[in-house]
């Protein structure tokens, strides 16, 4: 595996892969990685002549009053685990955006609502940084997690609307042995709040449990009470379930449904979601 610092090098490394008619399957993250972020690599290694993972903590797109400076790092246990998983190309930026960087990339009504609705300006920074690293890895793929619905949401619309030449795959969201979903800001929770936090998909499972004896169709509220009255949170950001298509309030044409949430525990915002096919 080689670990490249600089834009231009991973820019000219991969130029050459495509050029040689070889494939990449890229797979972004900010680091501090964990078994979550590598089954994104594993299904990127299934697919790809050659892996390509980034770690770069993007600050466009945390809020002023977010966690930026204390996010948390591990720059070499993230660099045994890519190479345990047969990446080829580690880009870990030096520097990342040009020093008169001018560019905003922005998804219209799919950020307005969920995590968009706490977060302001957050998905701008996502698909800003998103664009740009593809611009800089030219793959013929790219991983996301479900995990994080809306972000993959948001960047297959961009991919979509900007016609950009490549193809997202969404991955599914991987649970720890308790049921809490990995989550790099896990490591900011205390033993109690941990605890606490296993609410998260206990509130969504009940929630689904609950559509399917009401089956389709049905009032979806005493489905969201349910999910309330189980979440042991110190702040419900949102418990809401939608159209898993639009992110919107379910229609006469939705396909499928997703049971999405966000809750602070102590000082950490941790989200969490389950698929509702009934
Ligand atoms: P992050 O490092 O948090 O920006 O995440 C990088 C990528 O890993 C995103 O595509 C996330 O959706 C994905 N990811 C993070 N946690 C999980 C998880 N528990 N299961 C699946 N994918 C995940």
């Amino acid at each position: 595996m080689d670990t490249i610092e600089s834009v231009a090098e991973i820019q000219e490394r991969t130029r050459k892969l495509r050029a040689e008619g070889r494939s990449i399957g890229f797979v972004p993250t900010m680091g501090f990685l964990h078994a979550g972020h590598r089954s994104l690599m594993r299904t990127a290694r299934e697919r790809a002549d050659q892996v390509v993972v980034s770690i770069f903590v993007n600050p466009l797109q945390f809020g002023p009053t977010e966690d930026l400076a204390r996010y948390p790092r591990d720059p070499e246990g993230d660099a045994r685990q890519c190479s345990e998983e047969g990446v080829d190309l580690l880009f870990m930026p030096a520097s990342f955006y040009l020093p008169d960087h001018a560019t905003k990339v922005q998804v219209e009504r799919l950020t307005t609502g969920l995590c968009g609705a706490s977060r302001p300006g957050h998905f701008d920074g996502v698909t800003t940084v998103v664009a740009r690293l593809f611009g800089l890895v030219h793959p013929t793929f790219a991983v996301f997690g479900e995990k994080d619905f809306q972000q993959l949401a948001v960047i297959r619309k961009m991919v979509a609307d900007l016609a950009m030449d490549l193809e997202i795959v969404g991955a599914p969201l991987v649970r720890d042995t308790d049921g809490l979903a990995l989550s790099s800001r896990n490591k900011y929770l205390s033993p109690e709040d941990r605890t606490r936090a296993l609410t998260l998909h206990r509130a969504l499972f009940a929630m689904r449990d609950r559509l399917r004896t009401d089956g389709k169709g049905a009032d979806l509220e005493p489905a969201k009470r349910i999910g309330r009255a189980l979440l042991d949170a110190d702040r419900i950001d949102y418990l809401e379930i939608v159209d898993a298509d639009t992110l919107a309030e379910p229609t006469a044409d939705t396909r499928s449904l997703r049971a999405l949430v966000a809750a602070f525990f102590g000082t950490t915002r941790l989200i969490d979601n389950v698929g509702l096919d009934l």
